[in-house]
């Protein structure tokens, strides 16, 4: 496999970074995921805009421009000759001495890895996902902006722990007011006669590039979407629910804390997104040549 590092391509065993980076240290650094699809790179121009807003939100400099980041992006895929798969593109803030002062790392370090992810099993799917409500919180807006991609994701994490350890795939964290802000690695929504829900923002959520293009399909099929404070209740109260994300793409969710959703199996409404999205990111996005 090879690694776009810093402005080259180098095998996978060569692509190393410092321990004294700050990425690694503390955490100090943004990501994306990005999707490809049928040899195109679905949403690039919107994920490296998200990049480059994360980056600018921590006062970290890219040392680079964003049409040069799409570039290298394609590059990468086109060297690993990857039709379908899933990228990951991390910028950390780069070596610097062992104190908390990012102004003493002298240069960000980014590097852009072209693979493969599966973050549920397929069966799900078809079935749907059963979650838990975890204890772990999302943090506040104010202690950690939740538009900001960066590398702290413990607190996801210790939510996805519990997950596993009460035997389900996935939790949904509340945030600090007991409202529902979204998965570990998804954002949430919610269908309740015929209308689409979903967690704002300022609630704790990620703005996903995939909830946007649930947006777009949402007026595309007539669906009227609103973003709201949703609570544990509306979820248990609801029609249908899905969790969206660019790993995860559009998946049903079945059951919340043991307690059928609906009708406990993946709803009609959810079926017509997850359709439309397969075929918007099979035909559209940058091609790879
Ligand atoms: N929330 C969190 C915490 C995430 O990590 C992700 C995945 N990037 C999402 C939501 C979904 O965002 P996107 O659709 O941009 O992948």
């Amino acid at each position: 496999m090879k690694i776009w590092l810093d402005g080259e391509l180098v095998d996978e065993s060569e692509a190393k970074v410092s321990v004294f980076d700050h990425g690694l240290l503390y955490g100090d650094g943004v990501f994306e995921g990005i999707r490809v699809y049928s040899r195109r790179v679905f949403r690039l121009e919107e994920h490296i805009r998200r990049l480059f807003d994360s980056a600018r939100a921590i006062v970290l400099d890219i040392p680079w421009t964003q049409e040069e980041v799409c570039r290298y992006v394609v590059e990468t895929v086109a060297a690993n000759g990857l039709d379908n798969g899933y990228i990951r593109l991390v910028v950390t803030r780069g070596a610097g001495g062992l104190g908390l002062n990012p102004y003493l790392c002298k240069r960000a370090s980014m590097f852009i890895i072209a693979a493969t992810i599966s973050l549920y099993p397929k069966e799900h799917y078809e079935n749907g996902l059963s979650v838990i409500t975890c204890a772990t919180r999302r943090p506040a807006p104010a202690a950690l902006m939740p538009q900001v991609k960066s590398l702290n994701y413990l607190n996801n994490i210790m939510a996805k722990v519990e997950a596993i350890q009460s035997g389900a795939l996935e939790a949904i964290m509340l945030n600090e007011q007991g409202y529902v802000a979204e998965c570990t690695g998804d954002n949430i929504f919610i269908i309740r006669d015929g209308k689409v829900h979903t967690p704002q923002v300022n609630d704790g959520a990620l703005d996903g590039i995939t909830r946007h293009v649930i947006f777009e399909l949402a007026e595309k099929l007539g669906v009227p979407i609103v973003e709201r404070q949703l609570t544990r209740y509306d979820i248990f109260v609801a029609d249908e629910c899905f969790l969206t994300g660019t790993a995860a793409e559009v998946i049903p969710v079945v059951e919340l804390d043991r307690r059928k959703i609906g009708d406990g199996k993946p709803g009609p409404v959810t079926r017509r997104f997850i359709d439309a999205f397969t075929e918007l990111a099979n035909s559209t996005g940058t091609p790879i040549d």
